[in-house]
């Protein structure tokens, strides 16, 4: 008999799921995703306005994850790949009343060359002694504690690496508090780093030296030179174009599950309206407090764990310009801020210096982040509270004293699930819980890691381990 799979969610995770089974299964199963919005996407989200292109969410994904830029291909989205430009690599750091360059050669905390540290205006001298001295601190022994982002900076590379680049870089990326943001969990690199080569400077030099000897190392042949790849059109086409090649009638928008539960060998899911559906596998891709809700009746422990991720609410707000109305340069892809200059602000992009195509010719678009761990309050507003507060910020730092010529805002609401000490854990325990159901998955950015490239990862492996289940049963069966 045909097996009925049922995702809930329709973000990148979920549709990568739907996409994988069906390539995967063919007419060996029926599948749907139930997503509560009336679009498919989740936090992906692009909008066209005059001859801009912007993102209300996530602006790019990173390449030396393979996963994003493998389904782009796959989708038949090559052509509309694009790197972020290659000659303006610079992100600027808002300290002291000004915007200083990060010194050259950061990966991300970790400095490759010692020139460009020593002659940043960015750090103190005292700051540059004590990061030098990262060289000579012994590494933790493997079996230590977990530490958080800021325990593991301050140890190696001191506070002022920590406040001025560790904290509005690295915990900037998931809006969270470097104090509970957990390292293993976010960026392990930097723990590997340590473990192998004793320090992170010699790491780096390690790593140049292996360069120069075999170019080949610098990365992938095959991928785009950039870090940071995009779509021309905004990134909302990967997941237009993963709706538009699944099955007709397998997305069911503007349906939003209430709960979960289990009656002769099926899950039943009951829907916000009282219809329920039938399956015999189910992939949760929906944010973890929400899956929590699901599977409360199916699983109290199972939503307990779920509902200790916490999540923190952003917000974006895009602006365009005449491009002769910004007295900067624009030299780069935007700026961070630190949270001890108190400003209402964490980051901002300069979106149409940093992917080509973001703005006609003539004029600029800058995007503006707020809220985060600590600072949620200024996140979760009106559109035109959001866009007046960015716009006085934008005057602060970058000197912009017009009106824009229009803006968009969004908040993004609980959208950010932080992945504190401890989260490895958490997230094994909800992993083992879940098993003990019958072809029920967790998948998406809650678990193991909130970038695109890491959810479609997450989406294909549900949808792989779903697959095996139904025909391992369909052999028994027979
Ligand atoms: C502002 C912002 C900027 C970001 N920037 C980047 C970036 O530049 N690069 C990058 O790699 N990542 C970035 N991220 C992270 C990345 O966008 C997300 O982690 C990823 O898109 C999440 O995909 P998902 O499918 O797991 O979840 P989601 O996109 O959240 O999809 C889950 C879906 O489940 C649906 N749902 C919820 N409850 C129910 C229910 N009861 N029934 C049915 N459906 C339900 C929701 O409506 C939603 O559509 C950013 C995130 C944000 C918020």
């Amino acid at each position: 008999m045909q097996k009925t799979v049922v995702i809930v969610g329709g973000g990148v995770t979920g549709l990568t799921a739907a996409w994988t089974l069906q390539k995967n299964m063919g007419d060996a199963m029926r599948c749907f995703v139930i997503e509560r919005a009336l679009r498919p996407g989740g936090k992906i989200s692009s909008a066209r306005r005059d001859d801009f292109v912007v993102e209300i969410g996530p602006d790019s994904f990173i390449t030396q994850k393979p996963d994003a830029l493998a389904l782009c291909r796959e989708l038949g989205l090559q052509d509309r790949l694009v790197g972020s430009n290659a000659m303006e690599r610079t992100t600027y750091v808002w300290s002291r009343g000004r915007l200083h360059p990060l010194p050259e050669g950061m990966l991300l905390m970790a400095p490759a060359k010692v020139m460009p540290v020593l002659r940043s205006r960015l750090l103190t001298w005292p700051g540059k002694l004590r990061m030098g001295m990262e060289y000579f601190i012994p590494p933790r022994r493997p079996d230590a504690p977990e530490e958080s982002l800021a325990a593991f900076v301050r140890r190696r590379l001191g506070k002022e690496a920590l406040e001025k680049i560790a904290t509005p870089l690295m915990a900037g990326i998931h809006a969270a508090d470097p104090e509970r943001l957990s390292l293993r969990s976010t960026f392990p690199m930097f723990l590997e780093m340590e473990q192998k080569h004793g320090s992170l400077l010699r790491a780096m030099l390690r790593r140049k030296r292996v360069q120069k000897v075999n170019p080949a190392h610098k990365g992938n042949a095959s991928a785009p030179s950039s870090m940071f790849v995009s779509l021309r059109g905004g990134l909302e086409q990967m997941t237009e174009a993963l709706a538009a090649h699944l099955t007709p009638g397998t997305l069911r928008l503007g349906e939003s599950v209430a709960s979960i539960t289990r009656e002769d060998g099926q899950y039943v899911l009951i829907m916000d309206d009282g219809q329920y559906m039938r399956a015999d596998a189910v992939i949760l891709a929906a944010p973890a407090y929400a899956t929590a809700q699901m599977v409360q009746t199916l699983d109290a422990q199972l939503a307990e764990r779920l509902r200790a991720i916490r999540y923190v609410s952003t917000a974006t707000v895009s602006l365009a310009y005449r491009r002769s109305e910004i007295p900067h340069a624009l030299d780069g892809y935007g700026f961070v801020v630190p949270r001890g200059e108190h400003r209402s602000i964490t980051a901002c992009s300069w979106s149409s210096m940093k992917f080509p195509g973001r703005a006609p010719e003539g004029y600029a678009l800058v995007r503006v982040f707020l809220g985060g761990a600590g600072a949620e309050h200024l996140a979760e507003q009106g559109e035109a509270e959001l866009v007046e507060r960015a716009r006085v910020e934008l005057r602060t730092t970058m000197g912009i004293a017009a009106h824009p010529q229009w803006a968009v805002a969004h908040c993004w609401w609980k959208a950010n699930p932080q992945y504190e000490l401890g989260h490895a854990a958490l997230v094994e325990e909800a992993e083992r819980l879940a098993a003990q159901h019958d072809g029920l998955h967790l998948a998406g950015a809650a678990y193991h890691g909130a970038g695109i490239p890491d959810c479609i990862r997450s989406g294909r492996v549900a949808a792989e381990m779903t697959a095996k289940k139904i025909q391992t049963n369909r052999c028994v069966t027979i």
